[in-house]
């Protein structure tokens, strides 16, 4: 062997060390540090007509506006996440893990919009699952108790649906996820909460991993008409109806804002939807 050829092969020891440091420092970074840091504050505000959350307009205010530089990733809501690939997802179902479709309805309850949507789920026999807010859950008991009295399956949606959740440290989102279940069995003890939607899908390692510590299975979803933004009943409708396949998550809103359009289109969807496909309330035995 030369000396040339033994100085090069040293550089190369040198920089493969290297490189493999590095590997491991990013790594340790990304342990640490979320993928996804879209801001602290929740920006939660309590209007006159109940609260909206910071990923949801709230008549014009600044902080109910989506921002890219504030969400965690495009738009900054419940349907945030990118649409294509399940890095961000760090592992929480997207789908139903069955081909029946299932309906979910995020942020609620709410006076006004969850006994419209319960209404239409009884009138076509439909079961889904509601991710409720934890402050709501603990405002509207009842709705709570019609919930899981008309047969459908309860998600933890946060206490105060915040978004930076999953930037916060362990101890903070045990708390948050456990005040929020607290607020739920308070209205129906012994109703299985085995579902923990993150808001906003703003997904990190540790939020993912308070919820199966606590027993409960992140669920993401796979069809989102983004109803939040208030397209119009029409609009809401031709997304879900268009995406719709065997094993659909659908995300909608029940509460955060004007949900007429929501209630509108859930009018049309339905009978469209069980149609075509099973419907399911998400089971309470996921694996
Ligand atoms: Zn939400």
């Amino acid at each position: 062997m030369t000396r040339g050829n033994s100085t090069a092969r040293a550089a190369g020891i040198v920089t493969v060390v290297v490189a493999a440091l590095l590997g491991s420092a990013y790594a340790l970074g990304r342990s640490l540090v979320p993928d996804q840091v879209p801001g602290l504050s929740t920006g939660a505000t309590t209007g006159a007509d109940g609260p909206h959350y910071a990923d949801q307009p709230s008549g014009g205010e600044p902080s109910g506006t989506p921002s890219a530089s504030t969400g965690p990733a495009e738009t900054g809501q419940d349907g945030s996440a990118p649409k294509t690939g399940t890095d961000n997802l760090f592992g929480a179902h997207a789908t139903s893990g069955s081909p029946r479709l299932a309906l979910t309805f995020d942020d609620g309850p709410d006076p006004r919009y969850t006994p419209q949507v319960l209404a239409l789920l009884r009138e076509y026999d439909v079961h889904a699952t509601f991710c409720v807010v934890g402050e709501n859950a603990q405002n509207h008991p009842d709705l709570i108790q019609a919930i899981v009295n008309e047969g459908h399956t309860l998600c933890n949606h946060s206490w105060h649906h915040d978004v930076g959740l999953g930037a916060r440290s362990a101890d903070a989102i045990r708390s948050d996820l456990l005040r929020t279940n607290a607020a739920i069995r308070a209205a129906v003890p012994n109703a299985p909460i085995v579902w923990y939607r993150q808001p906003g899908g703003a997904w990190t390692y540790p939020v993912v991993s308070v919820a199966r510590q606590l027993g409960m299975t992140p669920l993401h979803w796979s069809v989102d008409p983004s109803d939040w933004e208030l397209p119009g009943a029409g609009k809401i409708t031709a997304t879900v109806l268009t995406q719709a396949e065997p094993g659909s998550v659908v995300l909608l809103h029940d509460a955060g804002g004007n949900r007429q359009g929501t209630v509108d289109a859930l009018r049309r969807i339905l009978p469209d939807l069980t149609a075509r496909f099973e419907l399911e309330a998400l089971p309470t035995d996921p694996t």
